[in-house]
């Protein structure tokens, strides 16, 4: 029933068949958080992409080595003229504490929330100031080639030079030329021998608390360096995935295809697998736009944009029902809907282990599993898939109403389904109310008692519930078998 995978290459531009290098083993790298801050909505939606997928390859047969690495040397703040200040370094100095207690802070936190949103942990997680020597390792072989230079202190990558050769840009689709003439020449930089080089190995000013001797300078790597050095090192020089956000293709993916090829001379990384990036209301988020929410301000509800807390398997669903290439605007709106619908897909389940079994079945449900693995091998296609599921969810209404029949057999295939997709794949869940999703709770009441009312023919009282919802914004539409209801406003 399995279909063979289907996924988006960014490099190529197209959805192709994914081949492992060496099946049944498959390599995939995920660049990781910047152990600075608290972690929030654009550090939650890669981590429930990658997740996804690496759930998927071990279903299909793979065994996959996950490796997703941890920022703890902090970038440049402006990597455009180099003035800027370490992140870490500038929070150490913030919160009296040392760089590496901020790194400590920021990773528990983000394995905290990482594990409220299921999301199993990679095979292995390397730091970046764990590699320091590789690091300068790939520096000097890359002075050694040509294709960087030591200026100052500093090591830079020849970007203009590696351009000649090779073509920089194809990941993103960026010219060389076009960048030139779309940018003029910024000052600050005559270290660099051209506009687009980018540093390897940065001298540290005197006040930077981050640094490690080198034979060029006491000073950090570059961030860009770490990423090839780390997956290379645990992958090997070519591997299956690398994946990580859009916002990542450039510069950050591109220098690292750049130096991984000239150092190798061939490319890396065979499949180029990115995820769209989060907005809230329709807006990019941005800590100076005060829309900048934590995954522990949502869990919790405390932030002044949000009218409620939602947990994290509502925020995990929330973001499977949309394709990971699709932008996700987040709203107080759509997250209400996302975790009724969760409510809804749940308690179906337990419907469904409650069902009675009939001698034949009147619908045919022998379909509906392959259709959710062709979504799914499909580019991960999970709306796709969560839509089938949602049709199931009517079959077993149906069945329960006696409204349809199912035999024995029919029952244990669609249990087996649920569980396989909603939780082992999706990795969706059942959470303990834990008061936030008790609206959720209150709208289904309302709503059954409103089908009570019907049932008694009182009119009256179920017009009225049906009209203060309408009011809210929540419309019920009546079916045959009992209702749906949708947000609207
Ligand atoms: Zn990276």
């Amino acid at each position: 029933m399995k279909s063979a995978l289907y996924l988006y290459n960014t490099l190529s531009r197209r959805k192709e068949l994914f081949e492992p290098l060496a099946p049944p083993f498959v390599g995939m790298y995920v660049c990781g958080p910047t152990a600075y801050s608290e972690s929030h909505l654009g550090h939650a939606r890669p981590a429930v992409t990658f997740d996804l997928l690496y759930r998927y390859l071990m279903h299909l047969g793979y065994q996959v080595r996950y490796v997703r690495n941890i920022t703890d040397v902090g970038h440049l703040e402006n990597e455009v003229d180099d003035s800027g200040e370490d992140k870490i370094s500038r929070k150490a100095r913030q919160e009296h504490l040392e760089p590496m207690e901020i790194v400590q802070k920021y990773m528990n936190s983000y394995h905290a929330v990482m594990e409220k949103l299921n999301t199993l942990p990679p095979s292995i997680e390397p730091r970046a100031t764990g590699h320091i020597i590789e690091q300068q390792l790939l520096a000097e072989e890359l002075i050694k080639s040509g294709y960087a230079y030591e200026s100052n202190g500093s090591v830079y990558f020849d970007v203009e030079k590696y351009d000649k050769s090779h073509s920089y840009g194809i990941l993103s689709g960026r010219v060389l030329e076009d960048m030139r003439s779309n940018s003029r020449a910024l000052e600050g930089q005559d270290e660099k021998r051209g506009q687009f080089d980018f540093a390897l190995w940065k001298k540290a000013s005197p006040g930077h608390i981050m640094r490690w001797p080198s034979k060029w300078s006491d000073g950090f790597p570059g961030w860009h360096l770490e990423c090839s050095v780390m997956s290379t090192k645990y992958l090997g020089d070519t591997f299956d995935i690398h994946g990580g956000g859009m916002d990542l293709i450039f510069p950050h993916h591109e220098c690292e295809i750049a130096q991984s090829t000239a150092s190798q001379g061939h490319a890396p990384v065979r499949y180029w697998v990115h995820n769209n990036m989060v907005t809230i209301n329709g807006q990019k988020m941005a800590r100076s736009l005060g829309n900048f929410i934590t995954l522990e301000e949502l869990f919790t509800g405390s932030h002044k944009l949000l009218v409620q807390a939602y947990s994290p398997m509502t925020i995990r669903f929330f973001m499977l029902q949309a394709h990971y290439r699709s932008t996700l605007d987040f709203s107080n709106e759509a997250l209400l809907a996302a975790s009724l619908g969760l409510q809804k897909l749940l308690t179906a389940e337990k419907t469904l282990s409650n069902l009675k079994p009939s001698a034949e079945s009147t619908v045919d449900v022998s379909g509906i599993a392959a259709k959710c693995y062709e979504a799914m091998s499909d580019d991960m296609n999970t709306p796709v898939a969560i839509a089938q599921l949602f049709d199931t969810v009517r079959i077993i209404n149906l069945v329960n109403d006696g409204k349809e029949k199912l035999t024995s057999a029919d029952i244990t295939s669609l249990s087996e389904m649920f569980s396989l997709f909603v939780h082992d794949l999706f990795g969706l869940r059942a959470e303990e109310s834990a008061g936030n999703d008790k609206l959720a709770g209150v709208l289904t009441l309302l709503l059954d008692m409103r089908q009570e009312a019907k049932a008694k023919k009182e009119w009256g009282v179920s017009d009225r519930i049906r009209d203060r919802l309408n009011e809210l914004g929540i419309t019920v539409k009546d079916r045959k078998d009992g209702y749906d209801w949708e947000i609207t406003a």
